[in-house]
């Protein structure tokens, strides 16, 4: 294929990405990343426009300018990844390898040696790719199968970025100063073709990947607290009651005693506050499979997967006990809030959730009945014919 037809394609789809990142940026939040893609693909459109016209460059601006901006491209590509994972960023380093290949293109320029440039600004790029590969692969993206498809994308542009190295050094020296100034330089606009489209359609799906996990993880939370909610908590109970065989599990239902009191006393402000801080204590208090999730207003239910009766009661006496002794900024010491308890505890044959919500109501209610503060088991009414 001709060079300038190769050129114009890549100029064209990193332009018309360039385009689409920055527009969606200002629809979609957060936006930083989408304008640090658009920053990459239109540095490395200008690049690859100064590349196809090196010929008409001055030999100073031949050795500095496409290489730069290449290299300036792939410098937003690794502040995007970092910015997307979220790890620490800073403009400067997204600038660094940018500066790095010029100081290096001055040097080479001063010598006349066009395959110092040329070689220093590939092993940049190559260590540029490994770092940014290395971002997309932290944890924050795990699970986002779009993430893989970046990964090779620099895995692979990385790869021809080290052919490019041992080619120029070995094999056969470059033609210019220019990274991609080698005589296969028709392969090199090939595989950046694809690398353009691969980084181009995978930045996009991972930008609503994680847009799409953000809203699932909301839709499982209650915002004040940060537990699970009455949804979440309904699905689990209904993929435990849809087991075979069915492991013995314990539900739990809290419910703050006399908590219009801490509004009417502290205000609501407060009262928010008094909810925060019994959850966090009780999440501390809990195994990774229990599901402890706020039902509504300062009512709690805990899940509690294979576990034996005691055990079952002894967890909800335990929360009980720590609930009790929390003491809060807002009030004085001998402030303290209790709650009241019922509890279920068995295999759930037979029984749908809402038998399950109304036992361990039962349970709630005699101890409140009882005079608060304390945890009551309760079983399952026998179903009348
Ligand atoms: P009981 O011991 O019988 O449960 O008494 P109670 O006062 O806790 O029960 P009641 O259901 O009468 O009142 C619950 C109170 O919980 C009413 C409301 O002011 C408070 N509440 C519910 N949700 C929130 C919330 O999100 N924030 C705050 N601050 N208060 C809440
Ligand atoms: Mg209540
Ligand atoms: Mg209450």
């Amino acid at each position: 294929m001709e060079l300038s037809t190769l050129y114009s394609a890549n100029v064209l789809l990193l332009s018309i990405f360039a385009i689409s990142f920055l527009s969606m940026s200002f629809r979609v939040t957060p936006h930083k990343h989408l304008r640090s893609w658009a920053a990459a693909n239109a540095s490395m459109a200008v690049a690859l426009a100064g590349f196809s016209v090196e010929a008409h460059l001055s030999p100073a601006a031949f050795y500095l300018v496409p290489n730069a901006l290449l290299l300036l491209g792939f410098g937003f590509h690794w502040h995007a990844a970092r910015q997307l994972a979220q790890l620490p960023t800073r403009i400067s380093n997204a600038l660094a390898p940018a500066v790095g290949t010029v100081l290096a293109s001055l040097i080479a320029y001063e010598l006349a040696n066009p395959v110092l440039a040329y070689t220093a600004s590939n092993v940049i790029f190559v260590l540029l790719c490994v770092a940014t590969l290395w971002a997309y692969s932290s944890k924050s993206f795990h699970g986002l199968i779009s993430a893989v498809g970046l990964i090779l994308a620099f895995f692979f542009i990385a790869a021809e970025g080290v052919l490019r190295t041992i080619l120029g050094l070995v094999t056969q020296p470059p033609l210019g100063a220019g990274m991609l100034n080698d005589s296969i330089q028709d392969v090199h606009l090939l595989c950046i073709l694809l690398f353009v489209s691969m980084t181009g359609a995978f930045s996009l799906a991972i930008s609503f990947e994680q847009i799409a996990q953000r809203h699932k993880e909301a839709a499982r939370r209650d915002p004040l607290t940060g537990t699970f909610n009455r949804r979440e908590l309904q699905d689990r109970l209904d993929d435990l009651l849809r087991d075979t065989p069915k492991d013995a599990f314990g539900l739990v239902h809290f419910d703050l005693d006399h908590f219009k009191l801490v509004n009417d006393r502290f205000g609501h402000v407060s009262g928010d506050q008094a909810l925060i801080e019994v959850c966090s204590v009780v999440k501390t208090h809990l195994r990774q499979d229990d599901c402890f999730a706020r039902l509504g207003g300062e009512e709690f239910a805990v899940l509690l997967p294979n576990i034996t009766r005691d055990n079952a009661f002894k967890v909800a006496d335990r929360l009980r006990e720590r609930i009790a002794e929390l003491r809060f900024d807002f009030a004085p010491d001998d402030f303290f809030i209790t709650a009241s308890a019922g509890i279920y505890h068995g295999d759930g044959n037979q029984l749908a959730t809402t038998d399950l919500q109304l036992t361990v109501d039962r349970g709630l209610y005699q101890s409140k009945n009882a005079g608060r503060n304390r945890v009551t088991f309760a079983d399952p009414q026998p179903k009348t014919a």
